[in-house]
C-alpha cells in the first residue's frame, strides 16, 4: 500500500511519525473517514468541512485546503487501485520534541497522515442480515461532536458487545441512547424516524445529515430528539448510519428482537436512496 505522510507518498513500511507526536502521546488528533465506491469519494465536502470544524474547536493551527485534500485523496485512490473501501485521514497537533501538557507554539507543524483501506461497502452481509447491538453506559468525554482519535472507550464498548455475542454497542446516557460506537442511532415507530438531536453529546454524522435529507425526499416523518432504551426495545425498526456502513439495519437490541427481527423497510428504502443520491454527487 502507498500511504501519505506530511507531503510524501510512501510505501506503508517506510512511513514514520515521531514518538513525541502529540497524537501518539495525548490522542491530540482529529480524523475523518471518507468512503470510496467505484473509485469515487462519497460525501467528501461534508467530511472536509467537519475536519476544519474539529480543528477549530481544538484550536489546532490547521487551514484545511479542500482542493489540495481532494487531490491527495484521488492520488491515493489511484496509486492503490481502490475500487471500494475508505480513505482514513488524521491530523495531529504535531511533534513539539518533548512531552508537555501545554500546547506547543502555534508554528509547530501539524502531522497529516492518510491511507486507504479496502472494504466491501455495497451489497454487504450486514445489509442483508442486520446487526445485533447491546446497550452500555456512555462513558466518553463531553465533546463527542469533535471527531478526535480518542477512541478507547468505543473500542472497549465494541469488545464488550462482541463478548456478549453482538456486533456493536449503543451507548446510553441518563437512560437515553446517544449513538453507536462509530455510527448514529435511529429507531422507527409508527412510521416516524426518531434520532437524537445534534449537540455536544454525539458526532454530527455526515451520513446522518444526508439520510435525513433522503427521509425528507421520501416524505417520511422525522423527530430529532433523544429516545430511551425502552423505546428502542418497542420500536418497529432500528438502524445505524455511518460513512462506510450507509444505513445498516439493527435486528436485535440486548437480545430482544426489533419488530419482526428482520431488517426493516424504512432503513432499506433510505439506504437505497442514499446510495443513489450520493453516487450521483460522488467526486
Ligand atoms: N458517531 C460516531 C461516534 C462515529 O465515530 C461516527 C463515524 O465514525 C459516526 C457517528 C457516523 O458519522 P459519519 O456518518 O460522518 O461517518
Amino acid at each position: 500500500r502507498t500511504v501519505y505522510v506530511n507531503g510524501d507518498y510512501l510505501p506503508e513500511n517506510e512511513a514514520t511519525v515521531s514518538i513525541f507526536d502529540r497524537g501518539f502521546l495525548f490522542a491530540d488528533g482529529i480524523y475523518e473517514v471518507t468512503t470510496v465506491v467505484d473509485g469515487k469519494l462519497i460525501g467528501f465536502d461534508g467530511h472536509i468541512k467537519r475536519l476544519q470544524r474539529s480543528a477549530d474547536e481544538l484550536k489546532m493551527n490547521i487551514k484545511v485546503d479542500e482542493p489540495e485534500m481532494l487531490e491527495i485523496h484521488r492520488e491515493l485512490v489511484k496509486r492503490n487501485n481502490l475500487d471500494q473501501g475508505m480513505i482514513y485521514l488524521q491530523y495531529t497537533r504535531g511533534n513539539p520534541g518533548d512531552r508537555d501538557f501545554a500546547f506547543p507554539p502555534e508554528d509547530t507543524k501539524p502531522t497529516l497522515v492518510m491511507f486507504t483501506q479496502e472494504k466491501k461497502v455495497v451489497g454487504t452481509a450486514v445489509e442483508e442480515n442486520g446487526l445485533k447491538v447491546v446497550t452500555l453506559e456512555d462513558l466518553r468525554w463531553g465533546r463527542r461532536d469533535i471527531k478526535t482519535v480518542q477512541l478507547l472507550y468505543p473500542s472497549l464498548a465494541k469488545m464488550e458487545a462482541k463478548a456478549r455475542g453482538a456486533d456493536d454497542a449503543w451507548m446510553v446516557q441518563d437512560g437515553f441512547v446517544t449513538e453507536g460506537t462509530s455510527n448514529n442511532a435511529y429507531i422507527v415507530k409508527d412510521g416516524t424516524i426518531i434520532t437524537r438531536h445534534l449537540s455536544n453529546d454525539i458526532l454530527h454524522g455526515i451520513t446522518r445529515k444526508s439520510i435525513l435529507a433522503c427521509a425528507q425526499l421520501l416524505q417520511m416523518k422525522v423527530e430529532e430528539r433523544p429516545f430511551t432504551v425502552d423505546e428502542a426495545y418497542a420500536a418497529d425498526e432500528a438502524f445505524a448510519t455511518s460513512a462506510s456502513g450507509f444505513a445498516n439495519p439493527i435486528v436485535e437490541i440486548d437480545g430482544k428482537k426489533v419488530g419482526s427481527g428482520k431488517p426493516g423497510e424504512v432503513s432499506a428504502k433510505l439506504r437505497e436512496l442514499y446510495i443513489e443520491e450520493n453516487m450521483k454527487a460522488a467526486v
